[in-house]
């Protein structure tokens, strides 16, 4: 059985981060997306909400499971039993950040794999910081994610308005 797992901060999760899921679910028997507890950067959402709004995204995937993670990417890897780790390439932009990660989890971990999907163009500038930006400033963003993301993002920002 071939298992990846597809870790990342989703904060929060977008069509380009579903993208990246739907095509790497048809490759793999059982895809894993691990939501990482404590990325270094600063977050909207909780871990929990985090989770929610990626469980809530893929509903429709039966191969897809979430799970929340902390520590080491290639230790989630070996608890998950997968041999792959899946992440997104958009542009030039990630590439630098993408490979340094890469490199360093295969000296840790030369038995995991790591196989980084192409954005798709029409998400190749979605991004979840612009996402934010774009939502505090009241832009409209029901085409970069899903419609119950969409909510969430409105009602958080909306809430920091009033504090
Ligand atoms: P991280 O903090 O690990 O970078 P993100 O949620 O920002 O977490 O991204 C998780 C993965 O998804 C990364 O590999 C990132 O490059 C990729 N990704 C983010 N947005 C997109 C997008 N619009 N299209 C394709 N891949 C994306």
């Amino acid at each position: 059985m071939t298992t990846a797992i597809y870790p990342g901060s989703f904060d929060p999760i977008t069509n380009g981060h579903l993208d990246i899921i739907i095509r790497a679910s048809k490759l793999f028997d059982k895809l894993v997306i691990g939501v990482y507890d404590r990325p270094d950067k600063p977050l909207l959402f909780t871990t929990e909400e985090r989770a929610n709004l990626v469980r809530k995204s893929v509903t429709d995937l039966p191969n897809v499971e979430v799970r929340i993670f902390s520590g080491l990417t290639v230790n989630f890897a070996r608890e998950m039993k997968a041999q792959t780790i899946v992440r997104g390439l958009r542009m030039s932009a990630d590439f630098e950040r993408e490979f340094d990660l890469a490199m360093m989890n295969k000296k840790l971990s030369p038995d995991v794999e790591i196989i980084c999907f192409m954005s798709d163009l029409q998400y190749q500038f979605l991004s979840s910081s612009l996402l934010k930006e774009a939502a505090r400033l009241g832009g409209e963003i029901t085409n970069m994610v899903p419609k119950h993301v969409a909510e969430a993002l409105r009602k958080k920002v909306g809430n920091q308005c009033k504090n």
